[in-house]
C-alpha cells in the first residue's frame, strides 16, 4: 500500500476503510455472539457523529459491541481508524513520531503510544517467526558487543549507571547484513557464548575482535571456525582480511536510529532493537513494509474471537 491509496480511502465513504481493514483481518468480519451460539451479529450504522460510524449488534439478545471489539483499533478509541492506519504507515516508513504528530494532528503522547504498541508487534513476531538460528556452513557472521546510552529514569540524586551493553550477532549472508542484537549485562564469555549458542546454525564461522571473552569460541558446538581482528592494531586483518566493518556499521545505524528519538530510557531499548530486527528480517523493500507489517497483527489481535 502506497500512501495515495491511503489517501483514497480515507477521501471515500467509511464503509470502504472498513471492509478494507476486515479484509485484512483487522476487523472482525463479522463479529460473532459467543452468547448466541456464535450467531453472526450485525453491522449497524451508528447515530451522530461517532468517530467509527458504525457498530456490532446481535439480533438474537440485542447486545451491542465496537466495531473495533478484539483488534488493536480498540486500544485507541477516540482516534479515527483511518488516523491509526496512516500512524501504522509512517511508522513502517520509520517517521519520526515528531513527523508523524504533526502529519496528522495528534498529540506526541499519543503517536509515542501508539507506536510503541506497534514496536511490540515486532517483538511478539520476532517470538512467533524467530529469526534465529541462523548462518551455518555457507555464512560467515560476525559477534561484537557495544556500549549505548540511555536516558536516565530520574533526574535527581545519585546518577545511575546511563550506560547499556548490547550483544550483536550479525550474517553477511545479506545485503544490508541482518542480525540479532539483545541487551547484556556482562560481556564475559559465560554471558556471551550460550547466546552464540542459541543463534547459530552449527557449521557457522565466526569473526570478531580479540575481546577475551571470545578466546574459546571455536570450542562452541555450532562454530566451525573463529577468525579474529585485532582492533587495537587494525580494523582490517592485513593478512586474513577479517573485518567487522558490517557490524559496526549496524550499530551506528542503530545509535543514530536513537539520536533521532533524543534518547531513549532503558527499558524501550529492547523493543527499540525488536524493530530494527524486524525491520531488517521481516520488513521487506519499502513497498512491501506496511502490508508485511499488517499481518503480523492477526497474531496478537484475533478478531474473530466471538465477543462475550
Ligand atoms: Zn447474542
Amino acid at each position: 500500500m502506497d500512501l495515495n491509496e491511503l489517501i483514497n480511502l480515507q477521501r471515500g465513504p467509511l464503509t470502504d476503510v472498513v471492509a478494507w481493514l476486515q479484509c485484512q483481518q483487522l476487523l472482525a468480519n463479522p463479529l460473532l455472539c459467543s452468547q448466541c451460539n456464535n450467531r453472526v451479529m450485525e453491522m449497524k450504522q451508528r447515530n451522530g457523529n461517532h468517530v467509527d460510524g458504525f457498530f456490532w449488534r446481535c439480533a438474537g439478545c440485542r447486545k451491542r459491541r465496537s466495531l473495533r471489539t478484539n483488534s488493536f483499533f480498540e486500544e485507541f478509541p477516540r482516534v479515527s481508524l483511518v488516523a491509526l492506519l496512516r500512524v501504522i504507515f509512517y511508522f513502517t516508513k520509520d517517521d519520526s513520531q515528531r513527523r508523524i504528530a504533526e502529519t496528522l494532528k495528534l498529540s506526541r503522547s499519543l503517536v509515542s503510544r501508539i507506536c510503541r504498541r506497534l514496536q511490540d508487534m515486532c517483538s511478539v513476531d520476532l517470538q512467533q517467526r524467530p529469526i534465529i538460528p541462523f548462518g551455518g556452513p555457507a555464512a560467515v557472521v560476525k559477534c561484537d558487543e557495544s556500549k549505548f546510552n540511555h536516558k536516565a529514569k530520574y533526574n535527581r540524586g545519585r546518577r545511575p549507571h546511563r550506560q547499556v551493553w548490547v550483544f550483536g550477532i550479525i550474517t553477511t549472508e545479506y545485503s544490508p547484513a541482518r542480525g540479532y542484537f539483545t541487551i547484556v549485562d556482562r560481556r564475559d564469555a559465560a554471558t556471551l557464548c550460550p547466546i552464540i549458542e542459541q543463534c547459530l546454525l552449527p557449521g557457522s564461522e565466526v569473526h570478531t575482535d580479540d575481546w577475551g571473552a571470545y578466546r574459546n569460541l571455536a570450542r562452541l558446538p555450532n562454530v566451525c571456525r573463529h577468525k579474529v581482528v585485532v582492533h587495537a592494531r587494525h580494523f582490517v586483518d592485513p593478512r586474513t582480511g577479517v573485518h567487522t566493518q558490517e557490524v559496526e556499521s549496524c550499530w551506528s545505524r542503530l545509535k543514530l536510529g536513537l539520536k533521532r528519538k533524543k534518547g531513549i530510557r532503558r527499558e524501550d531499548l529492547q523493543a527499540y532493537l525488536d524493530e530494527a530486527m524486524w525491520r531488517q528480517w521481516r520488513g521487506g523493500d519499502h513497498t512491501q513494509i506496511m502490508i508485511n507489517f499488517i499481518r503480523v497483527f492477526p497474531q496478537h489481535f484475533n478478531v474473530n474471537t466471538p465477543a462475550l
